[in-house]
């Protein structure tokens, strides 16, 4: 039987994705070790939002396999065939990553604490005092504490973000995955939503990061990814790879962002 329960949270093997003829990933490996702050990087049009979307079965992948905690996505593998997972068991696996977007995707019409608290109360069926209780605390936790009552008008784009990390956390995933969470930002409203993400990085929630935020990526990551075209290019220890690229794609790319 081949190896799938591993330490690695996430697994990508060999995956690859066309949206009709554009071929967005080129055979991507990928392993994400639990516990891990997972960054990725690259050029616009380069697949990452693609690989994030892949991870959580937002999209169907083209070819290739995608674990998390093992589990493989989307399929059952019988006999040495695989077949797709019904909707239902496909919404479950789901339910193991949370996505964070860069437009923060809040319903307009709930508060901050009833947008928290809707994935428990209607997907994990909690009682309401339980959700709401979970939910005020993870409003504190991003440091958005007596704001339950606002609506989404009525907070900043940080903490609007900040609400949507919090709605993510209250589905208690195994994995968190951010695309580009401070790029639709004012520049003075991305340190406080970045804090909370290194917050939750200290705590050992595994995660993966796609940002153009450097400095973020050389302080709190400790797996750096550099996609371009579809394929990662290189990858390493964010330290050594941001100090040291060897590839000539890595180092045009970052000679542009450093
Ligand atoms: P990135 O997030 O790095 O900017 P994306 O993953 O969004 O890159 O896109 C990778 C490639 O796939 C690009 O060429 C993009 O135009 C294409 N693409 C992304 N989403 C779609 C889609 N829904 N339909 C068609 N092409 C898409
Ligand atoms: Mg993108």
């Amino acid at each position: 039987m081949e190896a799938s329960i591993s330490d690695f949270c996430v697994e990508m093997r060999n995956i690859h994705k066309f949206y009709g003829t554009v071929h967005a990933l080129k055979g991507v490996d990928l392993q994400v070790r639990r516990g891990e702050v997972c960054v990725a990087i690259g050029p616009s049009g380069s697949g990452k939002s693609t690989l994030l979307r892949c991870i959580n079965q937002l999209e169907g992948i083209s070819t290739g396999r995608v674990f998390v905690k093992g589990e493989l996505q989307g399929f059952v593998e019988r006999k040495g065939r695989f077949h797709p997972l019904s909707p239902g068991r496909v919404a479950a696996q789901r339910r193991s990553t949370g996505m964070v977007f860069q437009r923060f995707n809040l319903f307009p019409h709930m508060t901050a604490l009833e947008n928290v608290m809707e994935g428990p109360l209607h997907v994990k069926g909690w009682a309401r005092a339980r959700a709401k209780a979970k939910a005020i605390e993870l409003l504190k936790r991003v440091g958005l504490d007596g704001l339950g009552s606002r609506y989404p008008a009525h907070l900043s784009g940080g903490q609007q973000q900040r609400v949507a990390i919090a709605r993510a956390l209250a589905m208690e995933p195994e994995v968190m995955l951010f695309d580009e969470p401070t790029s639709a930002l004012d520049p003075e409203l991305v340190g406080e939503v970045l804090d909370v993400i290194k917050d939750l990085a200290r705590s050992g929630i595994t995660m993966v990061v796609v940002t153009h935020e450097i400095g973020f990526a050389r302080e709190v990551g400790n797996h750096l990814v550099f996609m371009d075209q579809g394929q990662i290019v290189e990858e390493g220890h964010p330290k050594t790879l941001l100090a040291n690229p060897k590839n000539p794609r890595t180092i045009a790319f970052l000679s542009k962002v450093l």
